[in-house]
């Protein structure tokens, strides 16, 4: 199997093109076709010679993410399903906008993206561990999702009408909250980013990419020595120990004193990059008593709060609670002075809980593989 052309930092493809004796201008018009024209094939890149296009289709592979399932409406948040060459299917999400996330009123899309195909971290809610984890990607199957939603958008808005050369860029914001945990893919995971946020590739700024995590506290404090501003979201959905760990594994492995501590060192070294998602479950962290330890925390860290209702996964028990219980919660914490944001959805609840059109697809799918048996 070739190596994908996508998983490859500018300096990596440099040192090649040195020792094809191919000058930079080339490689500037090959990053041009990746990352701003988006090419999908080779043929494409008509300003390249033949005879390097040909050396290059024999050293590296060009994927195209597969499509295979697409749901939402148009400017609203969209769903992609993509069906990999070895069958796994993967999600990505693209949001209009997220002042949530931002606190700034935007137009600008925020792609959320996966970094593994399942995840091994069991968390008792959500849908993406429920079958365990198989796979991590490739850095080119993270960067792939960034290129592939941002083709379907340019596709969309010019509807038939004649590509522009520079298409431009259509993704201002990344969330690495698909499925799969992102620091258990670390060098995956800095290698896609940092050709997402390069000049020459995505373009997307550091600040403006956050990764989520289910708390691996070596890792955060990995994160933190390198040098750039990724912004960091830790998916706290508990402020005791007792709490976190009925619904996540890994507190049993890395409990709050550890995980918090590891958070201060990227507080340090970063400044106010730190936010804590909360999903609300009905009567598991819900209880106005959560309210003041998770204010503690928050305070430690100059955090801010996102509280998201919980999103029902099929077959699991969990729920979210009332309105007013949500509101309440909000207003508790707002009390202790914390800032905090409540997630009020409209309508349709595909905006979170990454992971549950893959589970369906799979499910159909084994439905119609027995069927045919
Ligand atoms: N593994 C990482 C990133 C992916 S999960 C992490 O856990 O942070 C992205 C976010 O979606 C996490 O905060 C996760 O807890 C949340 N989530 C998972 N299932 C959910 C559900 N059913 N409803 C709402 N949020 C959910
Ligand atoms: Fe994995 Fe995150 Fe889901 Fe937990 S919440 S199972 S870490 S994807």
């Amino acid at each position: 199997m070739k190596p994908d052309i996508k998983s490859f930092s500018r300096e990596e493809l440099s040192k090649q093109f040195e020792a094809w004796s191919e000058p930079d201008y080339r490689l500037a018009q090959l990053l041009n076709w990746l990352y701003l024209k988006r090419a999908t094939t080779w043929e494409a890149m008509s300003n390249m010679p033949k005879v390097l296009r040909e050396q290059l289709r024999q050293c590296y592979q060009l994927a195209v993410l597969e499509t295979a399932r697409k749901q939402g409406a148009r400017d609203e948040t969209q769903k992609f399903l993509w069906r990999l060459p070895d069958n796994a299917f993967i999600e990505s999400v693209l949001i209009p906008a997220n002042p949530a996330l931002y606190s700034e009123a935007s137009d600008r899309h925020t792609l959320c993206v996966s970094t593994q195909v399942g995840c091994a971290y069991g968390c008792k809610f959500c849908a993406s561990g429920l079958n365990g984890w198989k796979r991590n990607l490739e850095p080119f199957e993270i960067v792939e999702q960034v290129m592939a939603v941002e083709r379907w958008l340019h596709e969309d808005k010019s509807a038939g009408a004649p590509d522009p050369p520079e298409a431009g860029r259509q993704i201002h914001n990344l969330v690495i909250m698909g499925m799969g945990e992102p620091l258990a893919n670390y060098d995956a995971l800095m290698k896609a980013l940092r050709i997402l946020n390069a000049p020459w590739g995505g373009g997307i700024g550091a600040r403006k990419i956050t990764i989520s995590t289910s708390g691996l506290a070596p890792q955060i404090r990995r994160l933190a020595e390198e040098p750039e501003q990724f912004r960091l979201a830790i998916s706290l959905h508990g402020a005791t120990d007792l709490t976190r760990s009925r619904i996540m594994p890994v507190n049993r492995r890395y409990p709050l004193a550890q995980l918090i501590s590891a958070c201060e060192g990227y507080l340090d070294k970063k400044g106010k990059m730190i936010s804590f998602e909360y999903i609300l479950i009905a009567g598991v962290n819900d209880g106005l008593d959560q309210v003041e330890p998770l204010a503690a925390l928050a305070r430690r860290l100059h955090a801010k709060v996102n509280l998201i209702p919980y999103n029902r996964v099929e077959g699991l028990e969990w729920t979210r609670p009332e309105p007013a219980a949500q509101e309440a919660f909000l207003e508790k914490l707002k009390q202790y002075r914390i800032p905090a944001t409540l997630r009020r959805e409209k309508g349709g609840d595909i905006d979170a809980a990454c992971g549950q059109l893959r589970l369906r697809t799979e499910k159909e799918l084994a439905v119609t593989a027995q069927k045919g048996t």
